[in-house]
């Protein structure tokens, strides 16, 4: 009898190749992420209550972050050390902002460090939003006494510029155009309902305007509600269209999962270990306000929609992960108004006493809720 040797040489049984994952931290080719940009937003004015800084990346780096207090000279300050990543050129060595508590952002080394000086008693909070990857500093200027005066509505038209979001290509609706006549509307009727209000949009026109952008606006002006105007649409044939108001919150219904991803720009509608925690904070601090902010704009919407399509659909208040609503700090809901591919919805939308109706509704929804605060 010869020697028959190990078992793992006998013929037919080859260890097992190693798991890919197991290789990857030491695999030298790994692509460094890359930071390509670092906005800051809601710093229009000189009085701005805070101010956002979005750092966007290709690739999605490891980062933590430190709150460093005041030193010597140096301010207080958050430092977000990144792991595995480098700057593009285009990026800013240093931003000076010296408003909405922020003092400068700046890139520092050892190691790829975005530094955000702030100035005295500012506090800050951090989270990410993914494709493309950014991380996003929310800064609170410190507290001061705020005069209660007239309330602040900040009304947000979805989409815009290269983003025409959903679209009805046979009755020639584009959802941003659609949204923003809807704002402006609402706009100009929420003034001569309740004089007492200001309304701004966070835009005007047709233009680019990232998510982050549109949310730190309302921050930065201490708005007292922002309501993201938007137009629903569905890749399948719909039997019935309707109107729905959402609230932040994580959800696990597939067609608000499709839809979030959808207004999110993302590719899936999954929902991370972040987006929960997102959704805690505000259901923590926001809840109820917003609760209360969708069920008025739903009702009142509804009410007035259906004067003129009368078996318009309620699809009531949900709520799911939309990014525009991340960070608000302030009740915060985004309205589906109507469907663009449902086809009496859409011919109604081509009418200018439907888009009024549902305008009126908004409005009135709206000032409801400040009334009753
Ligand atoms: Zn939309």
């Amino acid at each position: 009898m010869g020697c028959q040797g190990d078992s793992s040489s006998k013929p037919g049984r080859r260890l097992p190749e190693p798991l890919p994952e197991l290789l990857e931290p030491a695999r030298p080719d790994r692509p460094k992420a890359r930071l390509v940009g670092v906005d800051v937003y809601g710093v229009g004015t000189e009085d701005a209550a805070g101010a956002r800084v979005v750092l966007v990346f290709e690739g999605a780096p490891l980062f933590h972050q430190e709150h460093l207090p005041a030193q010597g000279i140096l301010p207080a300050r958050i430092a977000i050390q990144l792991e595995d990543a480098e700057w593009g050129e285009l990026v800013p060595v240093s931003q000076s902002v010296e408003r909405g508590g922020l003092k400068r952002v700046r890139l520092a080394t050892p190691n790829p460090r975005v530094v955000l000086d702030l100035q005295p008693g500012a506090t800050g909070r951090i989270f990410y939003l993914t494709d493309p990857y950014r991380i996003v500093v929310d800064v609170s200027a410190a507290s001061r006494s705020r005069k209660k005066g007239r309330p602040l509505v900040v009304l947000d038209p979805g989409h815009g510029g290269g983003e025409p979001g959903a679209a009805n290509d046979e009755l020639g609706l584009v959802e941003s155009q659609v949204a923003l006549d809807l704002a402006e509307l609402t706009a100009n009727r929420l003034r001569a309902i309740m004089p007492r209000s200001r309304v701004m949009l966070t835009r005007s026109g047709d233009v680019d305007l990232s998510l982050e952008e549109r949310c730190a606006l309302a921050n930065a002006m201490e708005a007292d509600a922002f309501v993201s105007i938007h137009l629903n649409a569905s890749s399948e044939p719909v039997r019935k269209g309707g109107v729905t108001t959402f609230v932040l919150d994580t959800t696990n219904d597939r067609q608000a999962l499709r839809l979030a991803a959808r207004e999110n720009g993302t590719r899936v509608a999954e929902v991370t270990g972040i987006q929960g925690l997102l959704a805690k904070h505000h259901r923590r601090t926001q809840a109820k306000g917003s609760l209360t902010l969708a069920a008025k704009i739903q009702r009142h919407t509804l009410k007035r929609g259906r004067l003129v399509l009368p078996k318009l659909s309620d699809r009531g208040v949900r709520s799911a992960m939309f990014y525009v609503l991340v960070g608000a700090r302030m009740p915060a809901v985004l309205l589906e108004a109507s469907f663009l591919t449902y086809e009496p919805e859409a011919r109604a939308l081509t009418n200018r006493n439907y888009r009024r109706a549902l305008a009126n509704g908004i409005a009135s929804g709206i000032a409801s809720y400040l009334l009753a605060r």
